[in-house]
């Protein structure tokens, strides 16, 4: 069954269309994504997302395979994200997934978007059973792996982090997203007090941002309220990550989605993890954000391990939660 050892992925969110080719072995052939950016000051519309997504997918499709000198032909199994996420964006993954699986006799098999991040960042960082920390901007889960299942040990409230980010970005008239220009400005910021959520292993982010806006309403220097914000919410995570680390007792801690990408989050997760003398990791910049890769190594993980589906169940979830997902592989 395992030819060429080769597997092709779809990856459709909210803004990313993304396919990546990889071997069984982990070795990453091709990886393309085409990233819909709505006008500025606007938040994501999902029509327009979704007809993005479509515009596109034949070229990324095509971009994937000439990279990878592949054909369609060699490709031993199509995995797609079945969710968590925006029904329309979803369809779009699920519907193309569907139609190569029939077109070219090939196995298909649906992942967890969330799932794929975590496996992703174990594929390249190597780390073994860590305390993950996944924030992006569809979610802020502390997730921990215990007895065949990724157990949420404490999540956001509210809205996920990197939404919060991008709430304040759009606040300021940046562009998004807005991690990184905030991290940028929060470079020559001042300390003024802001709101620190958090309640048992529970965090709340809209309370800060509500305190964030007003801040700069009174005049207060953007520099000091995107410093004060950044210290304050990634202070947060930090302490919930480190009850996670005593509660399970692992001693490795894995960042990883869009918001891994903030060297910030990554330096005080580091600070943390030398204190406790665990380890800490982080997934490589490129990978953090969504991917087609991060879908085609979680699929090669679910196929090998057992994993099939039949056409009909290879139907969407929109609200998938982690600690719903079988993990066969660990
Ligand atoms: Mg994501």
């Amino acid at each position: 069954m395992f030819r060429h050892r080769k597997y092709c992925t779809l990856r459709v969110s909210r803004n990313t269309f993304g396919v990546g080719i990889v071997t069984e072995e982990g070795k990453i052939l091709s990886d393309e994504r085409f990233i819909y950016v709505p006008p500025l000051g606007r938040g994501i519309h999902p029509r327009e997302a979704t007809e993005y997504h479509l515009n596109n997918a034949q070229k990324v499709l095509k971009r994937v395979l000439k990279e990878s000198e592949l054909k369609m032909s060699k490709i031993d199994l199509i995995s797609f994200s079945r969710g968590p996420g925006l029904p329309n964006c979803l369809q779009v993954g699920s519907s193309i997934a569907r139609y190569l699986s029939l077109k070219h006799k090939i196995p298909l098999l649906g992942v967890s978007h969330c799932v794929s991040h975590i496996e992703i960042g174990r594929l390249l960082t190597k780390c073994k059973d860590p305390v993950i920390v996944y924030c992006s901007g569809g979610n802020s889960q502390i997730i921990a792996y215990i007895d065949g299942k990724y157990r949420v040990m404490g999540e956001t409230t509210d809205i996920p982090i990197g939404n919060a980010f991008d709430v304040l970005a759009r606040e300021l008239g940046l562009e998004m997203p807005g991690g990184p220009k905030i991290e940028e400005l929060a470079k020559t910021g001042k300390w003024v007090d802001l709101p620190y959520v958090v309640k048992g292993m529970d965090l709340s982010f809209t309370g800060i941002v509500t305190e964030c806006i007003k801040k700069l309403n009174e005049g207060i220097r953007k520099e000091d309220v995107c410093y004060s914000f950044q210290e304050t919410v990634f202070s947060m995570l930090t302490e919930v990550t480190e009850r996670a680390l005593a509660h399970t007792n692992k001693s490795d801690v894995l960042l990883v989605g869009g918001v891994a990408a903030s060297r910030r989050l990554s330096e005080m997760m580091k600070i943390m993890c030398r204190e406790r003398e665990v380890k800490s990791y982080t997934v490589p910049k490129e990978y953090s954000a969504d991917n087609g890769v991060m879908i085609a190594w979680n699929g090669i993980l679910a196929f090998t391990s057992g994993q099939r589906m039949k056409l009909e169940d290879t139907t969407i979830i929109k609200n998938w939660r982690i600690d719903d997902v079988d993990i066969t592989w660990l």
